[in-house]
């Protein structure tokens, strides 16, 4: 007999628990309170443009395979394109390019580090340290690092200040948003790791080629065809309880009744849902309050010309971290995107402001942009981004399935939790999503789960020892 699973919220953590339910042989029912999918990372119809835009770029990198393997099942992992080239803006306005060389992995950026104009020599060696370290300290050597910051580590490597700004803060506070003094140097040293050190796919970086919604249009029909549905504009509002076990959920359209539920939403919006006395009960559901947020800005740029020939961009040292060249419409107008990683700094500005710090720092890598004039500007604040991944938090994040032990009897039995901010071992990342909502599939139907992680070169295993 199939059961019908609740799942509240249809953003990658929702569609993701949605194709495992289906795998199960169970119906997922999707309750999504916008008009859309996709949650955090999806796209907006932008009246001033005319055109679809992304909230903000995301990213993906090739390690992500949980996240791929959710795009492989809508079938749509042809449209991301992926790029193993990075430009890195120099102070001067040149460009260096890390590109992966001819060595094997952990070895395939030495050349590019090598190369570097924007680092001196001190600084390189500095990083060739760390990294060489980061890979003998292996996945258990990071978890004594797991109640100190990034930054916490980066003083004992004796990194120095310029080598943080220019080189470890762009790629720690874009990957964790937030930067290396406040991130949990077990996230910061797991990207690292995983992803720029085992193999050249693994630091791949993935765009999507499409807007971000239409890469779910293919889960409507998968879901319909196993029985399921989504149910747009449906909020919910609460979910009820009896004294062991989940009841049933009350949307804006009524009550119904519910005995598998698997919660997608963020923390500050579960608890509004939970009453207070299983708050209380349930271990998982104690700490909702105490999770902060980071927050991220994107900003959208219609320039009458063309004036980035690079795909994106790093601006080490800037107040923008990445700029990413979204092509040229009919009439030769390039959209210029950028994006600030926790961005506390710049959510009091208006989008004046905001566009006029943005076109200072696009300047440094196109000094005709003072001739050009901006067609249509669009700032997208996100305060509430992520969540902020301390290592604070970081024993505070739930299990997906509820635990029989407890205060009177244990956590509510058919409750699942799941969502990035969840217990996943990843920082708030689409992949982090999409391993929740396959934890928690796998906890309730007890199949499934995660799937294998990508395999590192031989060289990076050797190195990295036992
Ligand atoms: C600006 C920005 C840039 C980012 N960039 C990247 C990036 O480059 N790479 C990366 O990996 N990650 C990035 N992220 C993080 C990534 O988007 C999130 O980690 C991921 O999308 C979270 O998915 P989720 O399903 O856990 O949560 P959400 O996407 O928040 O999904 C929860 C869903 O629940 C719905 N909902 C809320 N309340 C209710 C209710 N009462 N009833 C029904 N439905 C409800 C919401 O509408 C939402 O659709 C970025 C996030 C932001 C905001």
């Amino acid at each position: 007999m199939s059961r019908d699973v609740h799942i509240i919220g249809g953003g990658l953590a929702g569609l993701a628990a949605a194709m495992q339910v289906i795998d199960a042989g169970d119906c997922p029912i999707i309750h999504e309170t916008r008009r859309k999918l996709g949650g955090r990372a999806t796209s907006f119809d932008d009246p001033r443009s005319n055109t679809t835009l992304d909230n903000c770029q995301h990213v993906l990198m090739g390690c992500c395979t949980n996240l791929q393997d959710l795009y492989q099942r809508l079938g749509v992992l042809e449209s991301i394109d992926w790029h193993d080239t990075l430009y890195w803006l120099g102070e001067d306005g040149t460009i260096d390019v890390m590109k992966p060389g001819l060595l094997p992995a952990p070895l395939h950026q030495f050349g590019s580090l090598r190369r570097m104009r924007l680092l001196d020599a001190d600084s390189k060696s500095q990083i060739r340290r760390a990294c060489w370290k980061l890979l003998r300290l292996g996945n258990a050597g990071r978890m004594h690092w797991q109640f100190n910051t990034f930054g916490d580590w980066l003083d004992q490597m004796e990194q120095t200040h310029h080598t943080r700004a220019l080189f470890w803060e762009p790629i720690i506070t874009s990957a964790c948003n937030l930067p290396c003094d406040r991130v949990a140097a077990v996230h910061a040293m797991q990207v690292l790791q995983e992803a720029f050190l085992p193999s050249v796919f693994a630091g791949s970086m993935g765009l999507p080629s499409i807007p971000l919604r239409d890469l779910y249009d293919p889960a409507g029909s998968i879901i319909k065809n196993a029985g399921g549905r989504i149910e747009l504009g449906t909020s919910v509002r609460s979910i009820s309880f009896d004294d062991q076990q989940v009841r049933g959920i009350v949307t804006n359209n009524g009550p119904l009744e519910a005995s598998s539920v698997i919660s997608t939403l963020p923390p500050d919006r579960l608890a509004k849902l939970i009453p207070q006395r299983w708050k209380e009960r349930d271990c998982r559901l104690g700490a909702l309050d105490q999770f902060e947020f980071s927050p991220i800005l994107g900003v959208h740029l219609l320039i009458d010309a063309s004036v980035i020939e690079y795909p994106h961009l790093v601006l080490p040292g800037r107040g923008i971290q990445w700029l990413f060249n979204k092509g040229c419409n009919e009439h030769g107008q390039q959209h210029l995107h950028a994006v600030v990683s926790a961005a506390d700094a710049w959510m009091d500005l208006d989008e004046d402001a905001i566009v006029e710090r943005v076109l200072d720092d696009i300047s440094a890598a196109a000094p005709e942009m003072s001739q050009r004039t901006i067609i249509h500007a669009r700032a997208v604040k996100e305060k509430r981004a992520t969540f902020a991944a301390t290592s604070e938090i970081e024993p505070l994040r739930p299990q997906a399935g509820p635990s029989s032990i407890g205060i009177e009897g244990g956590d509510a039995q058919g409750l699942y939790l799941a969502g990035d901010w969840c217990s996943t071992g990843w920082p708030a990342t689409m992949e982090g999503a999409v391993r929740s909502g396959y934890l928690a599939a796998r906890a309730l139907t007890g199949q499934g789960g995660l799937v294998d992680e990508l395999p590192s070169g031989r060289l990076a295993r050797w190195l990295s020892g036992p």
